[in-house]
């Protein structure tokens, strides 16, 4: 190891445990980990915020349309109460008994209409034995017949008053005994039989067989009707008709998806931006709250089936499709979903859009302002760090030579010398002086004679051991400290210091060498038993005189007798 290293290993030894550079990063890392980790839970709580106030505006919407919708639900109860009551106690009336016995002349008429009281009630329409007895689901029961009709005419008084729900396009009663009643005018006797058929075909009709419909509930149809010769989506809502454990009709709402679509723009008036859809229980589109159909949000095959599979494990929740985010519900009164889509862009805009985006910027300007801290911060401290070092070893070494300087090989020398003593072991001493210096400077001037410094320094350092330390003490003087070398091995040393230096020429300007020598006072602890650095120094330096004395270029291990 050479000195240099050996000092700077002891003046440096805290750098490996303290390294300020290292502290300023992990400083700066745990501030960015912090502020990120802040950042992102108040990004949680707004998001959690956020859904929270999607699902209110869903809510609202979901129970506005519900309100709408039972409105229907029990309006069509109402109506098959009345029928069921009518059934159980027929009107005591001769008119009326008059009018339903009419039917025996009509029921062999390929279609009739029979009309009690037109101002009070509705007009029944009806179709033939023949074309009842032909059809499976439909049965004529004479026993049943009449007071059925007169039911039906009692009940047509109540579908007259209570003018179809808001946005329905009719209200009927379809009997299995080949009529029935309904609040749409009619355009004229000729389609009586197909629009009978088309009934009685239905599934809303069809599916409320006591087989299909056990409960006996209400229950919710998407089906497409040709009307003016165009195939429309209707929704109807339906209920079966039974007295006394006998399946008498269905009564039925009809809504056109313009209705629903009215029945949902009123539900979401005010609520909120983004686009609301109502679906059926087969994820048909019914209704959308978007006025332009073409600005509708619409999903993929892919989107559809993750929506789908979603909503089949719970009646309400939320996912997120790329920039949009969608959340339905159930509704209670009707046997579809609703499905709320806010895009990102209406987010953006929103109130939860603008906070996010300032705390976006937030955390991106502290964070920007954090790197730039941290790159001058660790600019100024590298520098502090490499200036301190560099005046730290300036004062520890000889800049010409770069081997320690004085105070250094003092304070080396007289550390070595105690542990030298307290483990009982050599310690010498080796004091050398360049001879005839002082001409080398004057022949070949100040440049020349630094390069003969620089030159014997090198020599030096490269001849003696690991453990010894050496250092300029004067102006062409060097001291060597050999700690655990006896008197002989130090004399060895100088003599292989002496004659390397005495070796060869050296080059100390262009085409001009010279061969340089020394003369080398060396003095050992073990010859006086005593450590003191200081006695040995003057002690080996009196015996660096003598060699001077003696002639030079010569090692002096011994006083003179
Ligand atoms: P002697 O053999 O008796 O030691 O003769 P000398 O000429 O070496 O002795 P002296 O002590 O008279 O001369 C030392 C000279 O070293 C004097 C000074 O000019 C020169 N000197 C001291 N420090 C430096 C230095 O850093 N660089 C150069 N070039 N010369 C130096
Ligand atoms: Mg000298
Ligand atoms: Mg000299």
């Amino acid at each position: 190891m050479q000195p240099d290293d050996i000092v700077r290993k002891e003046v440096f030894s805290a750098r490996h445990h303290f390294h300020p550079g290292r502290v300023v990063n992990i400083c700066f890392i745990t501030v960015l980990i912090f502020s990120t980790l802040l950042t992102w839970r108040e990004a949680v709580v707004l998001e959690d915020a956020y859904a929270a106030t999607q699902h209110t505006h869903l809510e609202n919407v979901v129970n506005s349309l519900d309100r709408q919708l039972q409105f229907s639900v029990e309006k069509l109860l109402f109506f098959r109460n009345g029928m069921q009551d009518a059934l159980e106690t027929p009107l005591a009336s001769t008119v009326l008994r008059d009018t339903v016995s009419r039917i025996s002349d009509l029921r062999g008429k390929t279609f009739w209409d029979l009309t009690f009281d037109a101002r009070r009630t509705l007009t029944l329409y009806g179709v033939s034995d023949a074309f009842v007895a032909q059809t499976n689901s439909l049965v004529r029961d004479d026993d049943r017949l009449e007071r059925e009709m007169s039911a039906a005419f009692e009940m047509g008084y109540l579908l007259r008053i209570n003018a179809p729900a808001a946005h329905a396009r009719r209200v009927v009663y379809v009997s299995r005994a080949g009529f029935y009643v309904s609040t749409e005018p009619h355009e004229g006797e000729r389609d009586i039989t197909s629009r009978y058929y088309h009934l009685v075909t239905s599934p809303w009709f069809t599916r409320q067989s006591e087989r299909d419909n056990r409960a006996r509930s209400v229950r919710w149809f998407t089906h497409a009707v040709l009307s003016d010769f165009q195939r429309e989506q209707i929704v109807t809502v339906s209920v079966p008709v039974d007295y006394q454990h006998y399946w008498y009709g269905v009564l039925a709402i009809d809504f056109t998806l313009q209705g629903i679509k009215d029945l949902l723009q009123e539900a979401v008036d005010g609520n909120g931006e983004g686009e609301f859809q109502l679906y059926d229980n087969a994820f048909n589109l019914l209704a959308t709250s978007e006025s332009v159909s073409g600005k509708s949000n619409r999903f993929d095959a892919r989107e559809r089936a993750q929506i789908a599979g979603a909503m089949e494990k719970d009646t309400e929740g939320e996912l997120r499709l790329g920039s949009r985010y969608v959340n339905w519900q159930h509704l209670n009164h009707f046997d579809g979903v609703l499905l709320r889509i806010h895009t990102f862009r209406e987010g953006a805009h929103g109130d939860f859009g603008s906070i996010t985006i300032a705390l976006t910027l937030l955390w991106l300007l502290f964070t920007g302002m954090l790197v730039v801290s941290w790159f001058v911060i660790r600019r100024m401290v590298s520098n502090m760090y490499r200036l301190q070092h560099s005046l730290q070893w300036q004062a520890w070494h000889d800049p010409l030579t770069r081997i320690n300087n004085r105070g250094a090989l003092f304070e080396r020398a007289k550390a070595l010398a105690k542990r030298c003593e307290q483990q009982q072991q050599p310690y010498s001493v080796m004091q050398l002086d360049l001879d005839h210096f002082k001409n080398i400077n004057d022949r070949y001037g100040h440049q020349a004679g630094d390069k003969v410094l620089t030159h014997a320094a090198r020599l030096i350092t490269s001849t003696i051991r690991e453990a010894d330390v050496a250092g300029r003490v004067g102006g062409e003087e060097f001291c060597v400290v050999l700690p655990g070398a006896g008197p002989e091995e130090a004399m060895q040393i100088a003599e292989r210091i002496r004659a390397r230096i005495n070796d060869r020429e050296m080059l100390v300007k262009k085409s001009q060498t010279v061969r340089i020598s020394v003369s080398i006072g060396v003095s050992s602890a073990l010859e006086c038993d005593n450590y003191d650095f200081e006695q040995l120094q003057s002690m080996a330096d009196a015996r660096l005189y003598q060699a001077k004395q003696r002639g030079r270029n010569q090692v002096v291990g011994q006083d003179e007798k």
